[in-house]
Formats: C-alpha cells, sequence, structure tokens
C-alpha cells in the first residue's frame, strides 16, 4: 500500500505482470488519510465482497499507551532545550532530533517546519516581534540541517542584521536517519572527505561573535548564552558534542532519585527518556532506569530540589 503515488503498481504493470492490485482495491486519497490496519481490512473484505467482520479495533481491545517519538537518553541536543527553556527563549528549531524538541513533555520549540528552516522562521518571528520574550529568538539545527539548506538562511540573517541567535547542534552526523556524515563530519566514510570547518565559516559569512562550546559543561553554555543575549546581533553557539550513538559505550556511572523527590517534573521535561514515571494507587513514583541512563548528569542540574545524584558504576 503505498501512500502517495502508486509508483510500484505502474512498474510491475510495466513490467508484463498484470494480475497486481492497488488503486482499484485502496481507492481513497492517501494525502488525506492514515493508512490504518483497519483500513486496510475493510479495503481487502470490500474487494474479496467478504460481508466486514465486526471487528473492534485492535487498539480498543488491549491499553497500549502512546509513546512519542524521544531523543536518546543523554543526547547533547537536551542540554541546549533546557537552557533555552530555562531563558524563555522564542526557538525555530530544525527537523530530525532537533525537532523533537516541540514535543511534549519536552515543548521547547515554538515551531518545527522544515530542514533548514529554521533561520528564515526566526528572522521573520523577531521582525513581528509580537511575543513576551522580546530579543530573545534562536534557530537552532543541526550540522546536516546547515549543509542541506541552513547556511542559505544564515546568510539570509547576516544580510539582514538580523538580532537572532544561531545554534548549531554539531553532532556530526546526520542522527534521526542513522548516523549518516556529512560535510563536516570527523566520522565520514567518504573518499571525498573534506571536513569543512563550521566555525570558520559562520567568521568567513563575517559573523563576529562565534563560540564552540561542550553542551554537557552545563554552567558554562548557561552562561554563553546568557551573555550573548545581552548583545544585540548575530551570535553563533555551536554546541559540539558526538551524537551519543557514537560514545554511549563509556558510560562511567547514572542518576538516582532520592528521597528529597517533590514530584515537581522538571527532570521529565528535559525529554530524557531514562526518566520514568509510574502510578502504584495513589503514590506517583519517579526512577530512573539504568539501563537507559549514559550519566550525562543533565537530570541533576535541573532539579531545583537537588534530589537527584550522581552514582559511579564499577567497571564503568
Ligand atoms: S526535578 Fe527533582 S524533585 Fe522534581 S520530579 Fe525530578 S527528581 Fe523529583
Ligand atoms: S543523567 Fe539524567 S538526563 Fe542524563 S541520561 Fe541519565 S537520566 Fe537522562
Amino acid at each position: 500500500v503505498e501512500e502517495t503515488d502508486s509508483i510500484l503498481e505502474t512498474m510491475i504493470r510495466a513490467m508484463g505482470i498484470g494480475n497486481i492490485h492497488g488503486r482499484d482495491v485502496f481507492k481513497h486519497s492517501f494525502a488525506d488519510m492514515h493508512i490504518t490496519s483497519e483500513y486496510i481490512r475493510s479495503c481487502v473484505d470490500n474487494y474479496l465482497c467478504k460481508e466486514p467482520e465486526p471487528r473492534m479495533a485492535y487498539r480498543d481491545k488491549v491499553h497500549v499507551p502512546i509513546r512519542l517519538p524521544q531523543n536518546c537518553a543523554g543526547c547533547p541536543h537536551l542540554f541546549t532545550y533546557a537552557i533555552l527553556k530555562k531563558l524563555n527563549v522564542v526557538v525555530a528549531s530544525g527537523i530530525g532530533c532537533c525537532g523533537l524538541s516541540a514535543l511534549p513533555i519536552m515543548n521547547a520549540s515554538n515551531i518545527v517546519q522544515s530542514m533548514g528552516s529554521a533561520p528564515g522562521i526566526i528572522h521573520g518571528m523577531s521582525r513581528v516581534e509580537q511575543t513576551d520574550s522580546p530579543g530573545r529568538y534562536a534557530a537552532v539545527f543541526g550540522d546536516g540541517e546547515l549543509w542541506h539548506s541552513g547556511l542559505m538562511g544564515i546568510i539570509n540573517l547576516v544580510y539582514n542584521n538580523s538580532n537572532c541567535k544561531i545554534i548549531i547542534l554539531d553532532n556530526d552526523v546526520i542522527g534521526m536517519t542513522g548516523g549518516q556524515p556529512h560535510p563536516s563530519s570527523q566520522y565520514s566514510n567518504s573518499e571525498k572527505k573534506i571536513n569543512l570547518n563550521i566555525k570558520d565559516l559562520c567568521k568567513t559569512l563575517g559573523i563576529e561573535r562565534v563560540f564552540e562550546i561542550d553542551p554537557y559543561c552545563y554552567e558554562d553554555y548557561y552562561n554563553l548564552l546568557v551573555q550573548e543575549y545581552r548583545i544585540d546581533g548575530i551570535s553563533v553557539i555551536i554546541a559540539k558534542k558526538p551524537c551519543i550513538r557514537l560514545h554511549k559505550g563509556n558510560k562511567k556511572g547514572i542518576a538516582v532519585i532520592g528521597e528529597q523527590c517533590v514530584k515537581c517534573g522538571q527532570c521529565l521535561g528535559t525529554g530524557c527518556p531514562a526518566i520514568e514515571t509510574e502510578r502504584k494507587g495513589e503514590k506517583l513514583l519517579y526512577r530512573i532506569n539504568q539501563v537507559l541512563c549514559i550519566g550525562c548528569k543533565l537530570c541533576i542540574r535541573v532539579c531545583s530540589k537537588k534530589a537527584i545524584v550522581y552514582k559511579e558504576i564499577e567497571n564503568g
């Protein structure tokens, strides 16, 4: 069942195989609907002239909790979003791993549109300036997006004397689609390794305030953003840390939630999937999944009750 055009169906028919069905069975416009298992079964029943059986949807029989896509536990991107939330910044994000920041429970981005669109969108929003956060705008996108089309957006911001900050989440790969390399990747598997330098590129465009920072250095990162939001004009912050998939083997410790926890949910708001809740009767329990946690310490930084501690692990 193809979502848009009947490409496979047409090509197979062109190969001379006549006994093929597609749009004659699935007649609706897929652009306007979701292809659910119920939809597929009803179309097939219809085609086979079978009396549709009264079926309960599977989801009515079994309680399947809704699970939205999330970043990995310890993803360096989560530090950026936790700080931007704290600073009440209006954020346009790129797609992929950055785009997950717009979903509950993180709710850190105001808009996510398409690959490389963040700088253009945030520039427009800053010009309209109808927010509670005057002067606090950020375009946040990944290094893969920069090379895809984000560079055009940065040039546009420079040309138009924008007052937005640009945060490039440089994790050295295109994470969401499996870790493909790109022109600034150290991990490039291409023989034509060119290793473009993002900082040099931004300087070449005439941007004076360009910084590289390890996003895991939470306090330094926070202070850098506070400093840059005091200054008008463009700043570029390159949050440089490899994708967690490239270095999570080096786990030395984990975070543990202690007795002081007041169940305020601040730690959940980081979007780290290792932080879990469970309702037991009247009680709501917060805990950290020790298998998922990689000990990045973000939750420790955001917990204002100091209820989370770091515990070293043996043979870490
Ligand atoms: S932020 Fe701290 S106090 Fe709040 S729920 Fe998490 S661990 Fe508990
Ligand atoms: S230290 Fe906290 S934020 Fe980092 S991976 Fe573990 S639970 Fe998640």
